[in-house]
């Protein structure tokens, strides 16, 4: 796993690809920050790591982080919500969920303390398609960082595991000679002193 900031550099990467390309597109502006808005998104507060509890992007909800308690646990970390399109979809009604959640919540609350506010999204028809649009360039965005994710994770794991089958066993490292034959083991084992960091 590349961790948090290789992803986020993946990402950073994949941004400015993206948006290079909306512009030689011609994309209206408000289009490509859209887009782009999606991909940060996907990359700090609702990345495929959402399966794991402990991931920085959870974190990044604050108190809000227990919301997606359920989620890390239901899915398991880097399973089928790992791949991008069916996980980002499955993350974008979650969020949803969530949305819906705290407006069912304040909506009671609201009519307990008196306050008369109406939860009313029904504005004009091409208001409501032109906001939806918006919606789809905000998942595109999120997808292009997922599919970055997901390339990022398989790849660092094939170097992870062909490293490994080159690599002498770890075991053999642990047995490591006291200091005074260490010149020998250095000469046996190039860079094993870094290795054993890893
Ligand atoms: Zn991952």
């Amino acid at each position: 796993m590349p961790g948090f900031w290789g992803h986020a550099i993946g990402s950073g990467v994949a941004l400015a690809g993206t948006t290079a390309y909306m512009l030689y597109d011609h994309w209206s502006v408000p289009d490509v920050l859209a887009v782009n808005a999606g991909i940060a998104l996907a990359t700090t507060i609702l990345s495929p790591d959402m399966d794991l509890f402990n991931s920085r992007p959870i974190q990044g909800w604050g108190v809000l982080r227990f919301f997606w308690w359920p989620y890390s646990k239901l899915v398991k970390h880097r399973d089928h919500l790992h791949i991008p399109v069916i996980g980002t979809t499955a993350r974008f009604l979650y969020t949803a969920l969530i949305i819906a959640l705290f407006v069912i919540i304040f909506k009671f609350w609201f009519r307990r303390i008196g306050l008369q506010i109406e939860f009313d999204f029904a504005g004009d028809r091409d208001d409501i398609i032109y906001n939806l649009l918006f919606l789809v360039d905000l998942y595109v965005g999120a997808v292009i960082a997922d599919a970055t994710h997901y390339v990022l994770d398989v790849v660092t794991t094939e170097i992870k595991l062909s490293g490994r089958l080159l690599r002498p066993r770890r075991s053999t490292i642990r047995n490591a000679p006291p200091d005074g034959e260490k010149g020998e083991w250095n000469r046996n084992l190039p860079n094993s002193n870094t290795d054993w960091r890893r």
